[in-house]
């Protein structure tokens, strides 16, 4: 009887915990998302009106520009 209530114990604990670890992993992915966001300000290509995201533009002038191309910088 007592050696049941230990597995129960036990098995109690392997889901508080296994519950706590994923309760935690939901808590760090919103940050994740907002960092996102913060870099990913998409910007329009004033040649070709394609939207890049800014880190991917190249900036001529003040101006973006999807690609070298775009740039005129081939
Ligand atoms: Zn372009």
């Amino acid at each position: 009887m007592i050696f049941k209530l230990l597995v129960f114990a036990v098995v109690v604990f392997i889901v508080y915990t296994l519950f706590f670890k994923s309760s935690r992993g939901k808590v760090e992915q919103p940050k994740k998302k907002n960092r996102q966001n913060d870099s990913d300000t998409m910007v329009e290509c004033v040649k070709c009106s394609v939207f890049v995201s800014e880190k991917d533009a190249i900036i001529k002038d003040g101006k973006f520009y999807c690609s070298k191309e775009c740039a005129g910088l081939k």
